[in-house]
């Protein structure tokens, strides 16, 4: 909080044009106390630790006017109510990720990561620069909600397995613990998908109760111990090229908060979006020299070309799918928006990022 000495310095006026402000002041600083539930287990690094680290940023910009009590998963309400209780006004806000509530909004899954998505960079484009935030806000208008981008993942890895994968007549009969629409693609692909939290993925593999997994990337895999229990780490993520979470809050709370509030609550978003890309970045690569050095039995594996390529041709199918079952027509709209931006801005990715990474030269 400003001290009134300091206040008087910094506004650079005297007399009664101060006072004026200052009164106004009074009122603007009654203290804001919100509740923010996260989807993340206690300490899980990266994620929960970027959502306290947000509510940090709200108080020391706010000097002390808005307080964030931070919730993980479990410890107020489960992993996977935020959305019910932000949308009822429970809580106020909540960490977590869009394509967690695809009973609720199927079109939300765009918004965090649909299979041979958007990274990082593409999805920042599309959500500030191409309209996406505007539509994920429309999408969430009638639920009472109101997302922010907070907590990105970058590009993640495609998961264990316990046996090598050459072709798709591999994957027949496999099990695999893969959720969302990843998981409705390599059931088509023939693979009977097992749904499991991340903790319970590690003792499955082990107990050969299931023959493939995903999680995250390096960092967070070795953490739960999956170079113990499988060999062949398969990349790329093509399920989870960069998978965007979500600040979510309630839109009535959100109208609400005053604007300059609003402004360090975006800004303190944002900041933790930027930072956690970052952590993930530094920290995969870290896990991957680590898995090296500690498990040098574990190969790092990419899928096979034929693989890739008869996941997109079945994730195209399904994402026309979904569509048609979505009688709401959000996710037609958003599918549409989302083909659209993809359309616009490939031809410049393809002579800019993209041929950047192939430059042969560059290696
Ligand atoms: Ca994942």
């Amino acid at each position: 909080m400003f001290k009134r000495r300091e206040f008087l310095k910094y506004a650079g006026i005297g007399g009664a044009a101060a006072l004026t402000t200052l009164s106004s002041v009074k009122v603007s600083q009654a203290l804001v106390r919100w509740k923010m539930v996260t989807s993340w287990p206690p300490k899980f690094p990266i994620l929960q630790d970027g959502a306290e680290l947000f509510a940090k940023r709200v108080e020391e910009m706010s000097g002390g006017r808005m307080k964030i009590d931070v919730f993980a998963a479990g410890t107020l309400i489960p992993a996977l109510g935020g959305f019910d209780a932000i949308s009822a006004g429970t809580v106020e806000m909540g960490s977590s990720a869009s394509y967690y509530w695809p009973g609720k909004v199927p079109a939300a899954q765009f918004f965090t990561a649909v299979p041979y998505g958007f990274t990082f960079d593409e999805m920042t484009a599309w959500l500030n620069g191409g309209g996406g935030l505007d539509l994920w806000n429309e999408i969430y208008a009638p639920f009472n909600l109101f997302a922010i981008p907070m907590l990105n993942t970058g590009v993640q890895m495609g998961g264990w397995f316990r046996k090598e994968i050459k072709t798709l007549d591999d994957l027949k009969g496999l099990k695999m613990c893969i959720p969302g629409l990843g998981g409705k693609v390599m059931a088509k692909a023939g693979v009977s998908v097992v749904l499991l939290p991340g903790g319970e993925r590690v003792p499955a593999l082990e107990k050969g109760v299931v023959d493939a997994a995903e999680w995250v990337g390096p960092s967070h895999d070795l953490r739960l111990g999956f170079p113990k229990v499988a060999k062949f780490y398969y990349y790329p993520g093509w399920h989870e090229p960069g998978s965007q979470c979500e600040l979510m809050i309630n839109k009535k709370k959100w109208d609400e908060l005053p604007k300059d509030l609003q402004a360090m609550v975006r800004a303190a978003a944002y900041e933790i979006n930027n930072w956690s890309y970052a952590q993930f970045e530094v920290e995969n690569a870290k896990g991957m020299a680590e898995i090296k050095r500690q498990f040098p039995d574990v190969k790092f594996v990419k899928f096979p070309v034929d693989v890739l390529k008869a996941f997109r041709k079945i994730t195209n199918d399904i994402l026309i799918e979904e569509a048609a079952a979505d009688k709401t027509g959000a996710f037609k709209k958003v599918y549409e928006a989302y083909l659209k931006f993809r359309k616009d801005v490939d031809p410049w990715g393809e002579i800019a990022s993209r041929a950047y990474f192939k430059a042969e030269e560059l290696k």
